[in-house]
């Protein structure tokens, strides 16, 4: 069972059946949607996806024929960009998932609109918290 939660656990995702691969979308939306330097998402066939707390789920018009959505409570992207008029199958915010999923990533899309600082990214890798946050409020 593959599942995904929002961070404050309000609204939660269960699949039963598998997913694709990951493609994570550099485009400024979905940055600005994910709250990241990128968004990530997968497909999945929307009659095999159960959702919990979809009371919690609110949704917003990115573009005219194309939906995302979030939690209310606590921000989260749960979703992709999906078509107004549903298909058979959705695109859900791989950012949301729990646990390890062996999906691999299988693009990176819109790399031309990477953000400028992603670019310029040589900074160390910490495998805890950054030790000099101290340093930056300065
Ligand atoms: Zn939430
Ligand atoms: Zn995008």
């Amino acid at each position: 069972m593959i599942e995904g939660s929002c961070l404050c656990g309000a609204v939660r995702f269960a699949i039963r059946g598998g997913m694709s691969g990951i493609v994570v979308c550099h485009c400024s939306m979905c940055r600005k949607a994910a709250g990241g330097a990128a968004g990530a998402f997968f497909v999945a066939r929307r009659d095999e996806v159960a959702w919990t707390g979809e009371e919690y789920l609110t949704s917003y018009k990115s573009s005219p024929e194309l939906v995302r959505a979030f939690c209310s409570r606590c921000g989260s992207a749960m979703t992709g960009a999906n078509l107004v008029e549903p298909d058979e199958t959705i695109i859900l915010a791989a950012n949301a998932l729990d646990g390890s999923v062996a999906a691999p990533v299988v693009a990176h899309e819109h790399v031309a609109s990477k953000t400028s600082w992603e670019d310029n990214d040589d900074a160390p890798h910490f495998d805890g918290p950054y030790p000099s946050w101290e340093n930056l409020r300065q």
